[in-house]
C-alpha cells in the first residue's frame, strides 16, 4: 500500500514541483521548435530541408504531444497565408474577429481540419509513407493518450498536470496568440498586405513566431527575424 501510494505521488522520478516545472518547459519548447522548424518553415514553406532522422523525430514527438497531423497543419497554413484577412482564411481575427480567435483558435482549427477540399488543394507535398498511413493520422490519438501514461509514470499524480499543460501548449500559443495577437496588437516591421504584426522582438518563448509579420512579409524565408534583432532556439538550430 505505500509503495503504491509512494509511486503515484512522485511517480519514477520523485522530483520537487520545480524540477518537474522546468522538465515541462523544456519538453514543451521541444514541442515549439518541432512546429515552427519542421510543421511550419520546413513542410509548410518549403523554407529548409531537414535531414530524414530529424524529421522523423519531429513527427514522432509531434504525436506523442500534439497529435497533429503533419498534412492538416501544412494544409490549414498554407490556406491561411493563400487567404489571408479574407473569406476562406481559416483563423483570421478580422473575419472572425479576435476573441473567437484567441479563446477557440483550436475549434476552428478542428473545423478546417474536417474540409477535405482543404487538405486536398493545400495539403500536397507531406509525408506519406507507412507510419503516416497507419499510425500518425490513422491513429492521431493514440500519441497523447501514450504520452498520459508517460507522464504519469515518470511523475506520478503531477503528471496529469504536466500533460494538460503540453496539450493547451500548442492551442494556446500557436492557435491563440500567434493566429490572434499575431494579427493584431504588436508593431509592424513591413507594410504586407494584411494585419500580422511582430508581438515581442524576442522570439525566445515561441521559437521567433512571435515575428509574425516579418513572416508574412517573407513567408519563404527560413528565417524570421530582421538584422540580427531576436535570437531564438529555432534560430540557433537555422544558425540565423
Ligand atoms: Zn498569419
Ligand atoms: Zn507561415
Amino acid at each position: 500500500m505505500d509503495q503504491i501510494l509512494n509511486f503515484l505521488s512522485g511517480g519514477f522520478l520523485h522530483l520537487t514541483w520545480w524540477q518537474v516545472a522546468l522538465v515541462t518547459l523544456v519538453i514543451t519548447h521541444i514541442t515549439i521548435i518541432g512546429v515552427t522548424v519542421f510543421l511550419h518553415r520546413s513542410q509548410a514553406h518549403r523554407g529548409l530541408d531537414l535531414h530524414p532522422a530529424v524529421m522523423h523525430f519531429f513527427r514522432f514527438w509531434l504525436w506523442l504531444t500534439t497529435g497533429m497531423v503533419t498534412k492538416e497543419w501544412v494544409a490549414i497554413h498554407r490556406k491561411h497565408h493563400a487567404k489571408v484577412e479574407r473569406e476562406g482564411d481559416p483563423h483570421s481575427p478580422v473575419v472572425f474577429g479576435l476573441g473567437k480567435v484567441f479563446f477557440r483558435g483550436a475549434e476552428l482549427y478542428r473545423l478546417e481540419a474536417n474540409n477535405p477540399e482543404t487538405l486536398k488543394r493545400f495539403g500536397h507535398g507531406t509525408p506519406d509513407d507507412w507510419m503516416e498511413r497507419n499510425v500518425y493520422t490513422k491513429h492521431s490519438l493514440l500519441g497523447v493518450l501514450i504520452m498520459l501514461g508517460i507522464d504519469l509514470a515518470l511523475f506520478g499524480v503531477l503528471g496529469l498536470t504536466v500533460w494538460a499543460v503540453q496539450m493547451a501548449w500548442i492551442p494556446f500559443w500557436a492557435a491563440g496568440v500567434v493566429n490572434g495577437v499575431g494579427h493584431a496588437f504588436g508593431y509592424r516591421n513591413f507594410a504586407s498586405p494584411d494585419t500580422s504584426t511582430n508581438v515581442s522582438p524576442w522570439g525566445i518563448i515561441i521559437g521567433g513566431e512571435e515575428l509574425h509579420n516579418n513572416h508574412h512579409a517573407y513567408g519563404t524565408s527560413a528565417k524570421f527575424s530582421t538584422n540580427g534583432t531576436n535570437s531564438t532556439w529555432a534560430g540557433l538550430i537555422l544558425k540565423c
